[in-house]
């Protein structure tokens, strides 16, 4: 009933009346008033006049589950919710949670991640009330091979998403981060569960900072936020739902032709490191080359000195800037 109350109140600029909603949800004037109360807890400011009801006057920076449902309103990506203030990785629930049978597009949101992690387990920093720490459960009918793509899919979702929202322009470094200004404002990890031969769910993982001012010392040369880029705060619900929005408008594009043939124009213009010097960093050899874009298959295609080109496989390897992170 909260999250109901929550709807009403954020669809109507008008006071709605304690009768009102009594009649509306069968309980009864205290019912109300503690559901009321309730939201002002979460940090909503509920204006209560005596004979006009319950306005909403202003809301914070929230994303409380009662938020995120009342705020996205994609078909199926991020329809089912599962908030928490704080857990170890929502990769980790989220893989959970997907062996538990959750759906296809349920969401996993947190608002402190105290193990987040980016890939081959490096430490992704994820503190309190300022940053988006969540993963995109999928259990999508596609090849092994092609999963990786979806990093892809997703990086391309949240630059947009970022834009529509602030207008700040988000370049990708290939293949799973987003960057401003040459400092990362959002990770991607994907990792899956696979069964035999088939898939059994994958986890798209989306690390974003938001209105994060201070980083720790050794991120501050290459971290970077929306607040600090754009100069004022954002509501990081407005945002997941933006990123939800989009991923399903580019999740429906990719999976057509289970490729990504009809967004490598986009991606590649995106691409912050495209015709530029970079260093491929695989376990065993490092070389250098231009990264030229990617391929169909979401590969980075990189010319050596030499003049032999390689396609870098986007599950495995990292990429370099040759003077800096990006
Ligand atoms: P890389 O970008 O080096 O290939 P990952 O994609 O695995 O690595 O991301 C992990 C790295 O991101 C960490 O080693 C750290 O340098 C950086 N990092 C950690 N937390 C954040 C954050 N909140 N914002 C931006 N960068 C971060």
């Amino acid at each position: 009933m909260k999250t109901e109350i929550l709807k009403l109140l954020k669809e109507t600029d008008d006071y709605i009346s304690g009768q009102e909603l009594c009649e509306k949800f069968g309980v009864s004037r205290t019912a109300i008033w503690k559901a009321v109360n309730a939201l002002k807890e979460e940090g909503y400011e509920i204006d209560a006049v005596k004979n006009k009801g319950y306005k909403i006057v202003a809301y914070p920076d929230i994303i409380t589950f009662n938020e995120l449902k009342t705020t996205i309103d994609t078909k199926w990506a991020g329809r089912d919710i599962y908030y928490y203030d704080t857990i170890d990785s929502t990769n980790n629930k989220a893989k959970f949670l997907a062996e538990e049978g959750a759906a296809n597009g349920t969401l996993v949101v947190s608002d402190i991640q105290t193990g987040g992690r980016g890939r081959r387990g490096r430490k992704w920093e994820s503190p309190s009330g300022t940053g988006i720490w969540m993963t995109l459960i999928l259990k999508p009918e596609i090849e092994i091979a092609n999963a990786s793509m979806l990093t892809i899919v997703m990086a391309i979702a949240v630059a947009d998403a970022i834009k529509e929202y602030s207008g700040l322009e988000g370049m990708i470094k290939w293949p799973n981060d987003i960057v401003i200004n040459g400092k990362k404002i959002c990770g991607i990890l994907t990792e899956m569960s696979i069964e035999m031969d088939h898939i059994n769910h994958i986890v798209v993982g989306v690390g974003i900072n938001v209105n994060t001012r201070n980083f720790p010392k050794e991120l501050e040369d290459r971290a970077t936020s929306m607040a600090l880029e754009g100069g004022k705060n954002y509501k990081r619900a407005q945002l997941i739902k933006l990123v939800m929005q989009h991923f399903e408008e580019e999740f429906e594009v990719f999976i057509k032709t289970q490729s990504l043939k009809d967004q490598i124009t986009k991606y590649n213009q995106m691409l912050v490191n495209v015709d530029e010097q970079v260093m491929v960093c695989e376990p065993n050899c490092e070389y250098k080359g231009t990264a030229r874009g990617i391929n169909e298959k979401g590969e980075l295609l990189v010319e050596k000195e030499n003049g032999e080109k390689v396609y870098v496989y986007a599950g495995e390897v990292s990429v370099r800037g040759i003077y800096g992170y990006v």
